[in-house]
């Protein structure tokens, strides 16, 4: 397994290391600190995605049903679309990634899904004793012109027909969690430019177990359809209600 830490560390680093008055910088509760970035292996990509496999088409028929009546064809004048939806944003329950390809607007039954889904997975991770993660959310809704764009940078998931362009639909990445340590925790690690020591990180291997394990209840249940993305490393969920 191999682990790599965002630039958040070096910037860190090269802000708050030189100074004296080191305590004024760093809050005494818990905060957002760093990303657990892997590489997910194979074997455990092919497990979760025979499980977690439902088509675009199922999808896109949910999607059409309980989302948008149809696709906006561009960010300009999304404003009376997009009133009707509800806005997500980073929360204690997951965080939104900075979206290049999306919008962070959801459907008011998807966005109580990824909150419920973001609440068991901070919760099942904090009562396995693996610390203090939360899941990104890494694409929300798509205009036809996001579509294109992202189609265009050469992202072949970006299917013309997208679900995403109705609301109904979000990603979790798989490859990256948010991690949250206290100020402690930081002060005691030993840095070097490409390495952080004494900072202990889960498995992310269990955490993507514990996530899919939350999805797959969630889908029992029938309240979404899912599909565990290999090449984009996120699971693809479309709200059916
Ligand atoms: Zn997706």
């Amino acid at each position: 397994m191999r682990l790599r830490y965002s630039s958040l560390v070096v910037l860190w680093l090269l802000l708050v290391l030189p100074t004296t008055a080191m305590a004024q910088f760093v809050p005494d509760s818990l905060c957002t600190v760093d990303t657990l970035h892997w590489e997910p292996n194979p074997a455990m990509q092919a497990r979760h995605a025979a499980v977690l496999n439902d088509r675009n088409a199922i999808q896109l028929e949910a999607a059409k049903r309980f989302g948008l009546r149809s696709p906006l064809p561009t960010r300009e004048g999304a404003e009376a679309a997009t009133a009707g939806l509800t806005f997500i944003e980073s929360n204690d329950a997951y965080t939104v990634d900075s979206l290049e390809y999306s919008i962070p607007f959801l459907t008011s039954a998807a966005a109580a899904l990824v909150n419920d889904i973001g609440e068991a997975f901070r919760d099942s991770v904090r009562a396995a004793e693996l610390g203090e993660y939360r899941i990104i959310v890494t694409s929300v809704l798509r205009t036809v012109e996001d579509v294109e764009r992202l189609r265009a940078s050469g992202n072949r998931n970006a299917v013309p027909n997208s679900t995403h362009c109705f609301a109904t639909t979000f990603d979790l990445s798989y490859e990256r969690f948010y991690r949250l340590a206290t100020a402690d925790e930081w002060l005691n690690a030993t840095f070097d430019p490409h390495e952080v020591t004494g900072i202990l990180y889960a498995d992310p291997e269990r955490l993507t177990n514990i996530l899919v394990g939350i999805v797959t209840r969630q889908r029992a249940q029938r309240r979404c359809y899912a599909i565990f993305e290999r090449g984009e490393n996120c699971i693809h969920i479309t709200v059916r209600r």
